[in-house]
């Protein structure tokens, strides 16, 4: 297992057709209340940490860190009482389940997620991927709000759990933005970038990533891109 590969999952692996945000923005509701100012804000590549703080400047950093476990609680309660219509609307994009059992083996493979990581599991769940990812050695939007301070989280995780540290180029980020690239740079990992989400090739193109794909159907491709040649 030379590689060490870290999954981002909204835009790259699956789509949950909003359900998830709408999730979101109502426990956040839920939590502030009715009346607190809600600024808006975009999703795509940020941690949910992140997206709270965007949402209320006015609550202050502290005022939404000392209460994320409020939010999350209200997120993961929402999502699970909608399961059934999650697992109905949520949908896997074309070749991505193909590539994560191509790559059983050849690489160790786990979340890195702007998701909290109950939030992740359940996404990942009802579209049948969890098993093909280590879900335990992820890192997640409640880890921390500021996604490339996630992969040092994950690589740790991975030693602790399985004795190997990796380090540089044989960490491997795959995501959809802007932000999964810098998150990789950050710190020196390998950058895959797939289109499949909010941001076109051409945009994903100019963040300089070691590679680009326009998607995850031809698995060859995908497989060579991650791994490196
Ligand atoms: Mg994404």
């Amino acid at each position: 297992m030379d590689r060490l590969i870290l999954w981002d999952v909204d835009g790259t692996l699956l789509s949950t057709d909003g359900i998830a945000a709408a999730a979101m923005r109502s426990a956040i509701r839920q939590v502030v209340g009715p009346t607190a100012p809600m600024e808006r804000t975009a999703y795509a590549g940020k941690t949910d940490w992140q997206i709270i703080r965007e949402h209320f400047p006015s609550l202050g950093e502290t005022g939404v860190d000392t209460r994320l476990h409020e939010f999350r609680d209200a997120y993961l309660a929402g999502l699970e009482a909608q399961r059934a219509e999650l697992q109905a609307r949520s949908r896997v994009f074309a070749g991505a389940r193909q590539v994560l059992e191509a790559l059983q083996g050849r690489a160790l493979m786990a979340p890195l997620t702007g998701n909290m990581a109950a939030i992740a599991r359940i996404k990942l769940e009802v579209v049948g991927l969890a098993e093909l990812l280590e879900l335990e050695v992820g890192a997640y939007g409640d880890d921390h709000h500021a996604r490339p301070e996630l992969v040092p989280v994950a690589v740790e995780r991975v030693l602790q759990r399985f004795g190997r540290r990796y380090s540089g180029l044989d960490v491997v980020i795959v995501g959809d933005t802007p932000y999964d690239i810098g998150c990789g740079k950050a710190n020196g990992a390998r950058t895959v970038a797939v289109a499949t989400g909010p941001y076109r090739i051409e945009e994903l193109g100019n963040h300089d990533p070691d590679a680009v794909l326009p998607d995850l159907t031809d698995t060859a491709t995908a497989v060579a891109a991650i791994m490196g040649g």
